[in-house]
C-alpha cells in the first residue's frame, strides 16, 4: 500500500485513499441526508445530535422536517440529489420505515441512485435481508468506541476483544448481503493505538473502507467531551484538538505496518479515509445549498457563492396592498413602486413579485439598489411610505434570513406622480 494520497476534489484537498461512491455524492452536495429517526439504543458520549433530534422519533430530509415519502422525494429533487445517506439515531430500530423510504427513493430515481446507511453492531441478518431487498448499496458500521478504549484495566482487554470480534463478525455478515461494507468512527484523540488495532483487525477480512471522522463538539456533547479532557481546536470552528492528528497518524501507521510486515494478512482493497469537519461545513453543506438554491431561487433572486439567496424587498405598512379586498387589483396597479417598475418595462411577471398578505414587493436586489439610489439622487418620492432592504437567506424550507440590509431609513418627501415623466 502507498502513503496517504492528496485527492484534489473541486476546491478541497482530501488526505485519503480513493473515495467511495457515498463520499463523492456527499462532497458534491448531491447526497440527500435522510435522518430516519432520532431513536437510538446507545448513549455515545460524543453523540453530536441536537436536542430536537436526539432520542426523538422525527424524520428529516436534509434540514427539512418531513413526515411522508413524497416530501423526501421532493427534497431530493429540489436538491438535485444523486444518492441518499440514511442516518439517525439508529435506522435499524425503524427498519420497516427505513426500507419503505429507501425502496421508494430507488423506485423513483432508479437503481443508480446510490444509497448508504449508518448503523451499529446491533444489525442482524433479518435487517440485512430487508435492506438488500430495498436496494441498499453500502453500509457503514459504528462499533462502541467506549468498549474499545483501553484504560489499562484487565476488564478493558476483554471488552475490547469482544467488541472487535463482534465488529468482524457483523462486517462479514453485512458483506453477504450488501455490496460495499465499511466502518465509520470518530477519530478520538488518545485512541490512536485502539483505532490502529481496529484497522489491522478489519484489514484481515473483506471490508471495503474505513472512514475516520474528525471529532466535533456540539451543544449536546460539549460537557461530556470537556469532562474527558478534550478541548476546542480554535474559537471559529467546532473541531476538537488532536482528532485530525489521530486520524492521520492511524492511517500513516497502518500503511507503514502493512507495507513492512509481510506476515500480516493484507486486504489490499481496504481504503482509508479521513473526513475533516471543515469538509462538512465548508464543502458539503455549501454544495448542497448551492444545488438547492439553483432549484428554488426565483428569477429575480441572486445565488451567492456560499449558496445563499439574495433578494430586494419593498415593504409597505401592514394591509397597504390588500386592506380592501374589493379593489386589490386597483391598489396594486396604482402602487407607485409597481408603476415605477412598469414604466421601466420590468413588469413582466418574472422580474418582481407582489406578496399581498405581507404588503411586500420582491425584486432583484441590484435593481432595487439602483431604484433607491435614483430616488435619493433625484428626490423622487413615492406617495406611500415604504421601507426597502436587501434580504439574504438560506434556500431551506424555512428560508432562514441571516442578514437584512436596509436601503431606506427615512420617509421621502417629494411626490412620485409629479416627477414620473422624468424617470
Ligand atoms: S450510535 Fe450514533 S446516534 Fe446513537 S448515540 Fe451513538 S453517535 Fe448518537
Amino acid at each position: 500500500m502507498s502513503g496517504i494520497k492528496n485527492i484534489k476534489f473541486e476546491d478541497y484537498e482530501l488526505k485519503c485513499d480513493e473515495l467511495t461512491e457515498g463520499c463523492k455524492f456527499c462532497i458534491l452536495g448531491e447526497k440527500l441526508v435522510l435522518f430516519i429517526t432520532g431513536i437510538c439504543n446507545r448513549q455515545c458520549y460524543y453523540c453530536p445530535l441536537s436536542e430536537n433530534r436526539k432520542n426523538r422519533d422525527v424524520i428529516y430530509a436534509n434540514e427539512r422536517k418531513i413526515s411522508t415519502i413524497n416530501e423526501a422525494i421532493e427534497e431530493a429533487e429540489i436538491c438535485g440529489s444523486k444518492g441518499v445517506g440514511i442516518t439517525g439515531g439508529n435506522p435499524i430500530l425503524k427498519i420497516d420505515r427505513t426500507c419503505k423510504y429507501l425502496k421508494a427513493l430507488k423506485e423513483h430515481f432508479g437503481k443508480d441512485f446510490h444509497a448508504h446507511l449508518y448503523t451499529t453492531l446491533e444489525i442482524e441478518e433479518k435487517h440485512l435481508k430487508k435492506l438488500k431487498e430495498a436496494g441498499l448499496d453500502e453500509i457503514r458500521l459504528h462499533p462502541r468506541m467506549e468498549n474499545l478504549k483501553d484504560n489499562g484495566i484487565n476488564n478493558d482487554v476483554n471488552k475490547k476483544e469482544l467488541e472487535l470480534n463482534k465488529l468482524v463478525e457483523k462486517l462479514k455478515l453485512c458483506k453477504q448481503y450488501i455490496k460495499k461494507v465499511g466502518v465509520e468512527i470518530p477519530a478520538i484523540p488518545t485512541m490512536d493505538d485502539e483505532i490502529l488495532l481496529l484497522v489491522k483487525k478489519i484489514n484481515e477480512i473483506p471490508v471495503d473502507f474505513i472512514n475516520l471522522n474528525e471529532l466535533e463538539y456540539s451543544e449536546t456533547n460539549y460537557e461530556e467531551l470537556l469532562k474527558r479532557g478534550f478541548s476546542e481546536k480554535n474559537d471559529y470552528s467546532s473541531r476538537i484538538n488532536g482528532s485530525q492528528e489521530t486520524a492521520l497518524n492511524v492511517i500513516n501507521n497502518a500503511k507503514k505496518d502493512l507495507n513492512n510486515n509481510l506476515s500480516l494478512k493484507s486486504n489490499v482493497n481496504l481504503k482509508m479515509h479521513y473526513c475533516p469537519s471543515t469538509l462538512k461545513d465548508s464543502v458539503q453543506m455549501k454544495n448542497r445549498l448551492i444545488n438547492r438554491a439553483k432549484n428554488v431561487a426565483k428569477e429575480y433572486e441572486i445565488i451567492t457563492d456560499e449558496g445563499l439567496i439574495i433578494k430586494g424587498i419593498v415593504k409597505y405598512a401592514e394591509g397597504e396592498l390588500n386592506q380592501n379586498t374589493s379593489n386589490v387589483k386597483d391598489r396594486v396597479e396604482k402602487n407607485d413602486f409597481i408603476q415605477l417598475l412598469e414604466y421601466n418595462e420590468l413588469k413582466s411577471g418574472i422580474d418582481y413579485e407582489v406578496n399581498l398578505s405581507k404588503s411586500e414587493i420582491y425584486l432583484n436586489p441590484i435593481l432595487l439598489e439602483e431604484i433607491v439610489d435614483y430616488l435619493k439622487e433625484t428626490g423622487f418620492v413615492p406617495e406611500k411610505e415604504f421601507s426597502a432592504y436587501i434580504s439574504e437567506y438560506y434556500p431551506t424550507v424555512d428560508k432562514l434570513e441571516i442578514q437584512r440590509t436596509p436601503l431606506i431609513t427615512k420617509k421621502p418627501k417629494l411626490n412620485l406622480k409629479n416627477r414620473k415623466k422624468n424617470i
